[in-house]
């Protein structure tokens, strides 16, 4: 650590000398919200002397790349959801980046096999459960939501929201396209109402009765716990951890890429090891409730406390490539209507 320290400030009073100082910067385009980066790009400012300059953006990030070409100033993309990366990769508009450090620091399944991307973080896509209507052990399994015992019993968001369509592709991924269709009919026909709302409205749902279980994902306990109105709802719940019947629980990531027209590449790589470092994995899985993924690390007490899981050990590629036949699947079904 302290060497880079060093190198990069040898580096800028070397530059001074025969020509004006080019600031040491590295520029970030996230989808993520200032409260998770912002620690993340003070403690790599003061760790390497570079300045992070970071656009938050809602919507829009691979139209806005587009439209800038190479002439962008984004170095990296941080976002969460293998859709939303595999989408920034399939627009030609990353490259690959091969370092030891990172391959050390991420889990094969949680990077681009192609390099185009790491992973940061993993949340869980699992059951919340009613404390009082279900009992412990009641589920083990995806395929199980699919059981007629679960009739007028679940609530879920929309079946095309990125995180669903994740969890149909994971389906898809074990049973084919005909299973993941049977599947998503049988949880279709044990809903309690129609899909609406976010995860956490499904929990409120929980708690006022309208149904038993929901499918969320493992941060909200912690935000909800967080939020004196939501906090009731998450007393009402508890988290089950889900397996799918030839695998392990439904994970997705947060992660980042280098843009294909990355202005500070050196800079970008740097910011890319440290990110995926053991230590910054576990202040940024914290600050959302998430797991970082390096060997090693915990989540925090909080989280490990919801319980322990196996994560189905799929490529999150082989997920994103099934995304466009879990939409047609949910669409084909009516799964909203
Ligand atoms: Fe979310």
């Amino acid at each position: 650590m302290f060497a880079k320290i060093k190198t990069g400030l040898f580096a800028a009073t070397a530059l001074s000398v025969a020509a004006p100082v080019l600031a040491e910067e590295v520029n970030l385009y996230s989808y993520r919200q200032p409260e998770l980066i912002k620690p993340l790009t003070d403690a790599f400012t003061a760790e390497t002397g570079i300045k992070v300059n970071v656009a938050y953006l809602q919507k829009g990030m691979v139209e806005r790349l587009q439209a800038e070409g190479m002439r962008s100033p984004a170095d990296l993309v941080l976002t969460v959801d293998i859709s939303r990366l595999a989408a920034v990769v399939d627009a030609g508009l990353t490259q690959p980046v091969e370092s030891d450090t990172l391959n050390n620091n991420v889990p094969e399944q949680y990077r681009d096999p192609e390099d185009h991307w790491y992973g940061l973080t993993t949340r869980a896509r699992v059951v919340y459960a009613s404390k009082d209507r279900v009992a412990e052990g009641e589920v083990t399994t995806y395929e199980d939501l699919a059981d007629p015992k679960w009739n007028d019993r679940i609530c879920i968001r929309s079946g095309t929201n990125a995180y669903n369509v994740a969890l149909t592709s994971a389906v898809i991924h074990h049973h084919g396209e005909e299973g993941a269709k049977t599947w998503l009919e049988g949880i279709k026909s044990n809903l309690a109402r129609k899909p609406q709302g976010n995860d956490r409205a499904q929990v409120k749902a929980i708690w006022a009765g309208e149904c038993d279980i929901s499918i969320g994902n493992t941060y909200y306990m912690g935000k909800m716990l967080e939020d004196e109105e939501q906090k009731e709802w998450a007393d009402s719940v508890q988290i089950l951890f889900p397996v799918f019947e030839n695998g392990g629980t439904h994970v997705n990531i947060s992660g980042v890429a280098m843009t294909k027209s990355a202005p500070n590449k050196d800079n970008a790589l740097k910011m890319m090891e440290f990110l995926t470092s053991p230590a910054a994995q576990e202040v940024y899985a914290e600050a959302n409730y998430e797991y970082p993924i390096a060997a090693g690390t915990d989540a925090i007490e909080l989280v490990e406390g919801w319980g322990t899981f196996t994560a189905d050990d799929v490529n999150l590629m082989t997920l994103a490539g099934h995304r466009p036949a879990a939409l047609r699947i949910t669409e084909e079904i009516d799964f909203d209507g």
